[in-house]
């Protein structure tokens, strides 16, 4: 059994919908397809929550009604005769009720709980999933929907539940084994209070990966609007260059570190089990796309990445000198408030590291102010290099350096990995960092 994940720009316009279905019935074997939900869709849900959060409800009912009016015409081109377009409406009318009734709720339950938040979020990849199912159906091609909200689970820690998942996925799998495709819903999840909830941003590439680990399968691939993982991140950078082979360890460090293609935690399911991930591009599924697999790559730099919203804390101490204990001292502080350090650097007197999430940055700070002097700094960005035993390549610091000399380099991390050059610069600078790189490193410019 492979999986096949279909992202957001690819279920997107209903002629790229249709070539999905061509895309199924020319892939041999049996398939679990993961759908995203209508790009735009997911941001659009946000958008009404936020209205409905700052009690702007009328905002919220114009902007139910505009994303309306895109399904309709959705379904009104997706369907080819009457009896499905009547099909798409009745779908359309369901979910917005829907929308409607959970708009019209105390706006005060926004506020407290995000509950019902959560739950518009995941109409999104049920809309999607219901009206691809549809489009199959009226292709008379034979497929069932397995409902991501019966199997997919996280638990306390927002972890998920592989165990769990994969003992409640089997036996479904098993009841439908007569059928090659089977359809069900990315990112959405419930968690241990058996309410609707999500795997993030981006998360069904995670869905992907986990289902594909809970079963075992051949391959896991997702499926996107470019040719695979390129060298640097093509939204900033001007000349890019898909890779065609990465393994898990550089994928997935890329994908932790900003590569928006993969959902940072994509990787790890899919590694655990050594079961390939491979990129295509639905719009041009002839291009080779990139493997990502257990097969190594020996020598090279293979790409480059930039992840944003991180906060630098340095803790200045004299105390630190010639001193033992001290960073668990530091560490403990980070644990107590649940919150991960991505980078770190010492000296003898400060230590210095970054951490992307800062909701509990105020108590963080007042407790490691009894262990130094502390200074923080925000809108910082880390941008990771990564290859292979780059250690072992002569020169590639100095490359590295002198690609980045007018740039101001706040941190750096090296050695922590053979896989990976971490380098914290402003976010003001970051473009200008990938480019510069982009051009020392790959002489692409
Ligand atoms: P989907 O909706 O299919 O999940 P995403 O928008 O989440 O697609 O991811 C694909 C996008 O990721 C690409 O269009 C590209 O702009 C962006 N991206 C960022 N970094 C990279 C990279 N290193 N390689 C390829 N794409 C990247
Ligand atoms: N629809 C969700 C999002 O936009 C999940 C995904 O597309 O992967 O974040
Ligand atoms: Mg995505």
């Amino acid at each position: 059994m492979i999986i096949m994940k279909f992202g957001g720009t690819s279920v997107g316009k209903p002629e790229r919908m249709k070539k999905i279905a061509n895309l199924l019935l020319e892939t041999p074997g049996k398939k679990i397809v993961v759908l995203s939900a209508l790009s735009g869709t997911t941001n659009a849900l946000v958008k009404i929550g936020d209205e409905l959060v700052a009690g702007n409800s009328e905002a919220a009912e114009n902007a139910i009604a505009t994303l309306e009016n895109h399904y309709l015409q959705f379904t009104e081109e997706l369907f080819e005769s009457e009896a499905y377009r009547a099909v798409g409406k009745e779908i359309v009318s369901r979910y917005f009720s829907l929308f409607r009734l959970l708009a019209a709720g105390n706006p005060e339950s926004y506020q407290t709980d995000d509950r019902t938040y959560r739950e518009l979020l995941a109409q999104g990849e049920l809309i999607s999933t219901e009206l691809f199912y549809h489009h199959l159906q009226e292709r008379k091609i034979s497929a069932r929907l397995l409902p991501a909200l019966h199997f997919m689970s996280i638990d306390e820690n927002q972890e998920p539940e592989l165990e769990k998942i994969s003992a409640r996925l089997k036996p479904l799998i098993d009841s439908m084994q007569h059928l090659d495709i089977l359809v069900t819903q990315g990112y959405i999840c419930r968690n241990h209070l058996n309410e609707i909830d999500n795997l993030k941003r981006g998360g069904s590439d995670y869905t992907a990966s986990l289902i594909g680990a809970a079963i075992r399968a051949e391959e896991i691939q997702i499926w996107t609007d470019i040719d695979g993982m390129h060298n640097n991140d093509p939204r900033i950078v001007k000349k890019t260059i898909p890779i065609a082979e990465l393994t898990f360890d550089e994928a997935s460090e890329l994908a932790y570190f900003g590569a928006k293609i993969l959902h940072p935690s994509t990787i790890v399911p899919a590694q655990k089990f050594s079961i390939p991930v491979r990129l295509k591009n639905t719009m041009d599924e002839k291009a080779p796309g990139t493997l990502i697999s257990n097969k190594g790559s020996r020598g090279e730099i293979r790409a480059i990445a930039a992840k944003d919203g991180i906060t630098s804390i340095r803790i200045k101490s004299s105390r630190m000198l010639l001193a033992y204990g001290f960073l668990r001292k530091v560490f403990d502080v980070f644990e107590k408030y649940r919150t991960s350090i991505d980078m770190i650097t010492t000296s003898e007197i400060a230590v210095s590291v970054t951490i992307d999430d800062a909701r509990q940055i105020g108590p963080i700070i007042s407790e490691l102010e009894n262990l130094g002097v502390i200074e923080t700094e925000k809108d910082m960005s880390i941008v990771c290099i990564v290859g292979n035993q780059m250690a072992e390549q002569p020169g590639l610091l100095d490359r590295v350096f002198s690609s980045l000399n007018d740039i101001p380099v706040q941190m750096v991390s090296y050695g922590g990995s053979p896989n990976n050059i971490s380098i914290l610069v402003k976010t003001a600078d970051k473009n200008k960092t990938l480019e510069k790189l982009n051009e020392g490193l790959f002489h692409l410019s």
